[in-house]
C-alpha cells in the first residue's frame, strides 16, 4: 500500500469536498444553473484577489492567462519591461518575444527579488514603455517580490502593471486594486486548491485602454470577447463546467476560513519550514525574501537533488519538487500552498530527514521536525 503527500508547487492538493463536487452529472453551461455557479466563482475570486475590477475565467493552465495579457494590450514593436530572476520571469520573456514585442529586461539574480528602484530606473528611462511585467512568487527560486512598491512606481508612469500571480495568490498577500495591478493573472492547481486547467484575469480601466488599441493577434484568450459574455454572467466558449463547480467549493472554504486566517496559515506553515531547513544546517535559496508558497532549499554538494526527490516520492509517496534549469539538481522545494496544514509541514520535513540520511547527509532524526513544531506550536 502507498500513501500519497504531494508537497509541489503546483498541482497541489484537493480538498473532498471540491474533489466530491466534480463527481456530480455534468450540467450544460448555457443554463440560469450554471450563471448562478458562474457568478458565484466571479465574486468568490474577487474576494481572493482582492479587487473590483473584472475578472475572467480562461479554460487553461496559468500561461494561456499570462501569454493573454501580452496578445491583449501590446502590439509587435511595443516597448514593455520585464523583471527575470527566474523561470517564470523568464517565461513572460518568451511570450512577449512570441508577439513581437520589445524586451528590456531587468536581470536579477536566481534567489534575489527584484529592486523595484531598477524598475523606477529603466521607466524614467523609456517614456514609451508601455507595460512592465513581473511575477508575484518566482515559484522556481522561492522569492516574492514587492509588488506594493513596484505598483507604486508603475501607477504613475503611463505603463500598465501585470502580475503573475499564479503561485502566489492565496498564500502571500496580495492585493490588486490596493497595490494598483492593472492585469493579475492566477491559475486553479496552485493555492486556489482545484486541479490544473483554469486560469484567471483581471483588468483595470487604465489596461483596458491599451486592449482598445493592441494589434498583435488574439482570439480564445480576448478580453474584448471575454468581457461582452461576463457582462452576461457568461463566458464566450465552452468552460470547464466541473472546474468552475470545484472552484466555487474551493472558494468557499477561504471565504469561511477568511483571506486574513488563510494567508497567516501559509506564513506559519513556511516559517517552520525554514526553521527546519536551518536547522538541518542547510540554506535557503531566498533568504533575503522568502515567499509563503514555496520554499527553496539548497541542498549539500554530495546530494543529488534530482535523486533525493525521486526516493522521497516514490520510496515513501512524498512529492516534493527539485530545482529547475540551472539549479536543476540543487535544491529542493517544499510548498505550502493551498490545502496544506502543520502537519502537512511534517510530514515533508521528516521524509525530508530521512532521505537526506539515507543519502549520507548527516542528520540527527528530529533536528528538522522539532524545529519546525517549534515554530508551529509553541506558544
Ligand atoms: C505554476 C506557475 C505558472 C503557470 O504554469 P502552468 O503550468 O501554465 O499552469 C506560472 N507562473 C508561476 C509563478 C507559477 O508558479
Amino acid at each position: 500500500m502507498k500513501k500519497q503527500y504531494l508537497m509541489t508547487p503546483g498541482p497541489t492538493p484537493v480538498p473532498p469536498e471540491a474533489l466530491l463536487s466534480m463527481a456530480r452529472p455534468i450540467i450544460h453551461h448555457r443554463t440560469r444553473q450554471f450563471k448562478n455557479i458562474l457568478k458565484e466563482a466571479i465574486e468568490g475570486l474577487k474576494y481572493v484577489m482582492q479587487t473590483e475590477n473584472d475578472v475572467f475565467i480562461f479554460t487553461s493552465s496559468g500561461t494561456g492567462a499570462m501569454e493573454s495579457a501580452v496578445s491583449n494590450v501590446l502590439s509587435p514593436g511595443d516597448k514593455a519591461l520585464v523583471v527575470k530572476g527566474g523561470k517564470f520571469g523568464e517565461r513572460w520573456e518568451k511570450i512577449a518575444q512570441s508577439y513581437g514585442i520589445e524586451v528590456i529586461p531587468i536581470d536579477c539574480e536566481w534567489g534575489k527579488s527584484v529592486d523595484p528602484a531598477a524598475i523606477k530606473a529603466k521607466l524614467k528611462q523609456g517614456k514609451d514603455i508601455r507595460a512592465v511585467y513581473t511575477t508575484l512568487c518566482e515559484t522556481s527560486t522561492g522569492v516574492v517580490n514587492d509588488i506594493e512598491a513596484i505598483g507604486k512606481i508603475v501607477s504613475k508612469t503611463q505603463a500598465i502593471l501585470i502580475v503573475d500571480a499564479i503561485s502566489g495568490l492565496g498564500a502571500v498577500e496580495f492585493k490588486t486594486d490596493g497595490w494598483g495591478v492593472d492585469i493579475a493573472i492566477a491559475g486553479s492547481q496552485k493555492g486556489l486548491m482545484i486541479p490544473p486547467g483554469l486560469a484567471f484575469v483581471s483588468i483595470t480601466k487604465k489596461a483596458w485602454k491599451l486592449v482598445e488599441e493592441a494589434k498583435s493577434p488574439c482570439y480564445y484568450f480576448s478580453y474584448k470577447q471575454a468581457k461582452k459574455s461576463a457582462d452576461k454572467t457568461d463566458t464566450p466558449w465552452t468552460p470547464a463546467v466541473s472546474l468552475v463547480i470545484a472552484l466555487v467549493e474551493t472558494l468557499k472554504i477561504i471565504k469561511a476560513e477568511t483571506i486574513e486566517a488563510t494567508l497567516q496559515r501559509h506564513k506559519k506553515m513556511a516559517g517552520a519550514v525554514r526553521a527546519a531547513v536551518l536547522g538541518l544546517g542547510l540554506k535557503l535559496l531566498a533568504h533575503d525574501t522568502p515567499s509563503d508558497a514555496v520554499t527553496a532549499i539548497e541542498l549539500p554538494k554530495s546530494i543529488d537533488g534530482s535523486e533525493l526527490i525521486k526516493t522521497m516520492r516514490d520510496k515513501y509517496g512524498v512529492s516534493i519538487a527539485g530545482g529547475q534549469e540551472k539549479l536543476k539538481g540543487k535544491i529542493c522545494r517544499i510548498a505550502t500552498m493551498g490545502f496544506m496544514t502543520e502537519f502537512d509541514v511534517i510530514v515533508a520535513i521528516s521524509c525530508l530527514e530521512i532521505v537526506l540520511k539515507e543519502m549520507g547527509y548527516s542528520v540527527e532524526f528530529g533536528t528538522g521536525v522539532r524545529a519546525a513544531q517549534e515554530a508551529l506550536f509553541s506558544v
